[in-house]
């Protein structure tokens, strides 16, 4: 296998390694850009790459798109200056919360869906062939593409390596646990875990605090760091900072038609997933509050009107971001955001340490997934999540996509579609394909079922969305 590796992925071929070369271009872009800069920019552009920053460099957001790749970027530069400072580069899954690495001065966080999706936006090919490697290993294909896609590249020992894995899916997904557990084994790395217990009675909660300590405590070892409470505390203050102007945000979307453009759920995630906890989470979730609420104040819409106030219950589509959030959004279909928005961030008590690390314990109870999936019955808690999220938003519909092999959501979908229309009358449509490989149902086809969807049952709703329960 590893001679396989060597013959047919070299090193500058890893999916690290190839984003963070390409995402080099983002030094090199001025604060503000012409749109003849962009579209310049674009002739120089491999065409997936081209085809992301198209979306991301639509007038209306581009200020904030550039302080979001720029936070990427420094979020990729760390992990190679921690290589290159003898800092140890943990690689967690998106759902566990990442501020815990920021509190440690020797480590650094990197997150296998984020570089996932950094492949399929910015990579040739789309990180295909890293997914085609791990399938060629002999790896099911019932695994999450969310992170085989950078696992498959880890996989090849030819990519940047991680020091560690820190999994905290245990009892929430058992293949996304399997995935970072059989890597860590396969790179011969430490495997560090957290498990949820599904048990959320105040025994349950108690032992997860007791796991989440421990889990602490094995990183103080791993990285012979103990914790320091006054870098602790910065990282609260950012984390807690950023939660306020999540919150902010949320309440934002309640307007219609909605301010917010559809992009912003991403970028929430994204930023939630790699350096909440720094000064640069603060500055892009002021910079999304701030022009959502310019956008309010001056009427700006980028259609003649709303037409639907959708709310993506699990992921959305990653391969096309134009074709899909501003597809949506010029058509007057907003986006509220997915599944993965449903963070819940609370405030932490910066008081001590116990009350810093208790805070941070229920912020990752409480981490989509973990919350909706590990639940003793995940297709309640997911349904109470998602009508909640329904309600306060206004949504008129929901929109369920994940991927194939999603054999959690999948076994839920259904049912919280049904339970669903019957508590609040609001329609799911259940897309097929991949949120993260373009070849099992293409954008074109996403479109077409969303636009009747839109047109043939929204829009002919009897009784309005919330008329029961
Ligand atoms: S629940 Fe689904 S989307 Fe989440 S990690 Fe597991 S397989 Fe992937």
């Amino acid at each position: 296998m590893t001679a396989m590796a060597q013959v047919e992925i070299r090193p500058y071929e890893g999916l690290i390694n190839r984003v963070y070369e390409i995402f080099s271009i983002v030094d090199k872009l001025p604060d503000k850009m012409s749109d003849l800069e962009v579209e310049g920019m674009m002739h120089v552009l491999p065409s997936e790459l081209a085809g992301t920053m198209r979306a991301f460099m639509v007038p209306r957001i581009r200020g904030v798109s550039l302080k979001f790749l720029r936070l990427v970027k420094r979020w990729l530069d760390g992990a190679h200056e921690a290589k290159r400072t003898g800092k140890k580069v943990f690689l967690v899954p998106f759902n566990f919360p990442p501020e815990i690495v920021h509190c440690f001065e020797g480590a650094w966080p990197i997150t296998s869906e984020v570089l996932s999706t950094l492949g399929v936006v910015a990579l040739e090919g789309q990180g295909e062939r890293y997914w085609d490697y791990a399938m060629g290993l002999g790896l099911p294909d019932f695994a999450c593409s969310a992170n085989m896609i950078e696992v498959g590249s880890a996989l090849t020992e030819s990519d940047f390596i991680p020091d560690a894995v820190i999994s905290d899916c245990f009892a929430s997904c058992d293949i996304n646990s399997k995935t970072h557990e059989f890597l860590a084994r396969y790179l011969d790395i430490p495997l560090l875990f957290l498990e949820k217990t599904v048990d959320n009675s105040e025994r349950g909660v108690r032992q997860y605090y007791k796991y989440f300590f421990r889990l602490v405590e094995d990183m103080e070892d791993f990285l012979g760091e103990k914790l320091d409470e006054e870098r602790m505390r910065m990282v609260v203050e950012n984390a807690n900072r950023a939660s306020e102007l999540f919150w902010e945000l949320w309440d934002m979307h309640k307007f219609s038609p909605c301010p917010v453009p559809n992009v912003f759920s991403l970028v929430t995630y994204g930023v939630r997933y790699t350096m909440w906890g720094t000064e640069d989470a603060v500055e892009v979730m002021q910079a999304m509050v701030d022009l959502s609420k310019e956008r309010l104040a001056r009427g700006l819409y980028p259609a003649e009107a709303e037409v639907a106030r959708s709310l993506w219950t699990y992921t959305s589509y990653y391969f096309d971001m134009g074709g899909l959030f501003n597809w949506m959004e010029e058509n007057g279909i907003t986006h509220l955001g997915d599944g993965l928005d449903l963070i819940f961030p609370q405030a932490i008590d910066p008081t001590s340490r116990e009350s810093m690390l208790t805070g941070m314990a229920e912020i990752a109870r409480n981490m989509p997934m973990t919350r909706q999936m590990g639940a003793s019955s995940m297709s309640v808690q997911w349904l109470d999540d998602i009508s909640w999220a329904s309600r306060e938003l206004d949504a008129d519909c929901c929109i369920y996509c994940g991927h194939h092999s999603c054999k959690q959501t999948w076994s839920g979908a259904s049912v919280v579609r049904a339970e669903l229309m019957k508590r609040s009358r609001i329609p799911t449509l259940i897309l097929q394909g991949d949120s993260w490989i373009k070849r099992m149902t293409p954008i074109t086809v996403l479109q077409e079922t969303i636009d009747e969807f839109v047109n043939n049952v929204v829009k002919r709703r009897e009784a309005p969305a919330r008329a029961i329960g």
